[in-house]
């Protein structure tokens, strides 16, 4: 119960990249890197588990991106030589460098499979896997070769993901989570063929199936248009159609955003990882913060079904404000638990 859990990235050690640096280059190249993304991997689980985090990822520290780090395994992508253009729908910039598709896209072989076996063996914690979903990819390249609609390479990028999440699965990833901040953006989209890719992505695969859907990464240009947004109805939309889906989990930003939580009753019986950490600021939560951002979901959301997270990726934090955030996650949490668990006792006395 409330067993906490981080949405996916954790800011890179600076011998392994430049730090407080989206997409920042590796320091390292051949075995050295290999070897020092390991060590990395290593202490971001260690992190996690001492923070007292219940699932685990390995940080995403092996890649230079989350959307990048799956499209780098596949053929037909270049991520290298950019293109610019609008993305987002021009939400947070006008024009982004984005990737260029420019032959057939094929996966090969498995992409985050070996990083996965590797996180396997170094925890025996639950360990969580993420990947980016197939609208966001869409969304974050330039097609330079099919020509085709959003939809229909959506479901191409859909049927590799899909392939890729069953090996996860198979290699013992107890949870598989599909990043969608676009499921925020295209509203319309989501509903004409959004869901319909995500299931696809998700379909046969044996691990908890969960989305995360936020309002971007705690980067400057992301909380500019934070501070002037004025709505938050977006789940609102996507919720009825995700609680009629096969997705068991669904990660959501609450803690920067202004989202009412009276929303979460429109996921039916899913669970709800609740963005209970602004990953916007260097600030540290304090345990009592944590706790009172899950009370008030506790008013929609029965405790069995909620599981205290982070609003989105850590990456762009210092070590230090991420190490702390996740304490006081753990301990937020461990102060509602305290208070669930001390109520039952009393109503079992009383009765
Ligand atoms: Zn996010």
């Amino acid at each position: 119960m409330l067993a906490p859990s981080i949405v996916g990235s954790l800011p890179k050690p600076s011998w392994l990249a430049a730090p407080n640096m989206l997409r920042a280059p590796w320091r390292l190249t051949g075995d050295d890197l290999t070897q020092a993304q390991d060590d990395a991997v290593r202490l971001a689980i260690l992190e996690q588990e001492q923070a007292g985090l219940a699932t685990v990822t390995d940080g995403e520290v092996r890649r230079r991106h989350y959307i990048w780090g799956f499209l780098d395994g596949l053929t037909g992508v270049d991520t290298e030589n950019l293109a610019r253009a609008r993305s987002r729908g021009g939400r947070y910039s006008e024009i982004t460098e984005v990737a260029r598709v420019i032959g057939p896209v094929e996966r090969k072989g498995p992409v985050l499979l070996d990083a996965c076996c590797f996180a396997r063996h170094a925890t025996t914690r639950r360990l969580k896997v993420t990947m980016p979903g197939p609208m966001t990819i869409v969304d974050s390249v330039a097609d330079e070769y099919y020509g085709t609609d959003r939809k229909t390479l959506a479901m191409k990028f859909a049927a590799i993901l899909n392939a890729e999440a069953r090996d996860l699965a198979g290699a013992g990833a107890d949870v598989v989570q599909f990043d969608e901040p676009c499921f925020n953006i295209y509203l319309d989209e989501v509903e004409a063929w959004g869901i319909e890719a995500l299931e696809a992505c998700m379909e046969g695969v044996v691990a908890k199936r969960a989305v995360h859907i936020c309002y971007g990464y705690g980067t400057p240009a992301v909380l500019a248009w934070k501070t002037k947004n004025t709505d938050w109805g977006h789940y609102g939309v996507t919720f009825p159609l995700l609680a009629r889906s096969s997705v068991d989990q669904v990660s959501i930003e609450c803690a920067a955003s202004g989202v009412d939580l009276t929303v979460l009753r429109e996921l039916g019986s899913k669970e709800v990882m609740l963005g209970a950490i602004d990953v916007g600021t260097e600030e540290v939560e304090t345990a009592d913060m944590v706790a009172t951002r899950l009370r008030s979901a506790l008013q929609h959301v029965p405790a069995e079904r909620l599981i205290p997270c982070t609003d989105c990726g850590l990456v762009p934090r210092s070590r230090q404000a991420s190490r702390g955030k996740m304490r006081a996650l753990a301990e937020g949490a461990a102060i509602v638990r305290a208070e669930l668990q001390s109520r039952t006792r009393n109503a079992v006395t009383v009765s």
